[in-house]
């Protein structure tokens, strides 16, 4: 999964960045209104946090032209002080959720996860594909009750996958989940993770769909259609 932060205080923006990454999202970031708007724009992600007063354009025109433009992420904006006309402005402009300075980044956390797992159609944290679960509140995986370590990319593939696990997922859109803006990008990586993955949660739940991608399957449902 990949989160966008704006936020124009650079310590702020800093720790929101350690904070997601340790949490498995890959991250960009951009310090005033005119590059987030860009970023938003241009780039797919899965989850956004727009601090509202911003330099250069504030974040509630930001908010607006993104939805203007058709951009569906969800959006927690984050308010300066405790003003409801604010708050009223940023949700009118298509906010999801908002925080309020100063918060602790563990409510941020479980928000933004909130957030991304109802865009993705989920209401559980827990996401479960078969006996393959990811809990998105620790950002670990059982296949069964076996606790399976995976890399930080392999992780927010996994992650992305399973959030999405109805769909046939391909290489570029995985190349846009998993990966921040400045990573040198190589689609054939991909291939390279799903491999890995595979030794480590089964070859068989993870099905190569050619020319289009990759979806997860739970092999026992798999079975269990094909004997019927
Ligand atoms: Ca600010």
């Amino acid at each position: 999964m990949r989160a966008l932060i704006v936020e124009d205080d650079p310590d702020l923006r800093r720790q929101l960045a350690d904070v997601l990454t340790h949490s498995g999202y890959a991250v960009d970031t951009a310090a005033d209104g005119e590059d987030g708007l860009f970023l938003g724009e241009t780039e797919p992600y899965d989850a956004i946090v727009l601090d509202l007063g911003l330099p250069k354009l504030d974040g509630v025109t930001v908010l607006e032209r993104w939805r203007d433009a058709g951009m569906s992420a969800p959006v927690l904006i984050l308010t300066a002080r405790d003003r409801w006309s604010e708050k009223v402005a940023g949700f009118d402009a298509g906010a999801d959720d908002y925080l309020t300075k100063p918060f602790h980044p563990e409510e941020l956390l479980a928000r933004l996860r909130a957030l991304t797992r109802r865009a993705a159609g989920h209401s559980s944290s827990t996401l479960m594909c078969g006996d393959l679960s990811l809990d998105t509140r620790g950002s670990r995986v059982f296949l069964g009750d076996q606790l399976i370590k995976l890399t930080s990319h392999e992780f927010r593939m996994l992650s992305y996958l399973m959030h999405h696990r109805d769909r046939v997922i391909s290489r570029t859109e995985l190349v846009e989940h998993i990966y921040d803006q400045d990573f040198d990008r190589d689609s054939n990586t991909i291939e390279v993770f799903v491999g890995r993955l595979r030794k480590k949660i089964g070859s068989n739940r993870i099905e190569t769909v050619r020319g289009l991608g990759y979806r997860l399957v739970d092999p026992g449902e798999t079975e269990s259609s094909a004997a019927e």
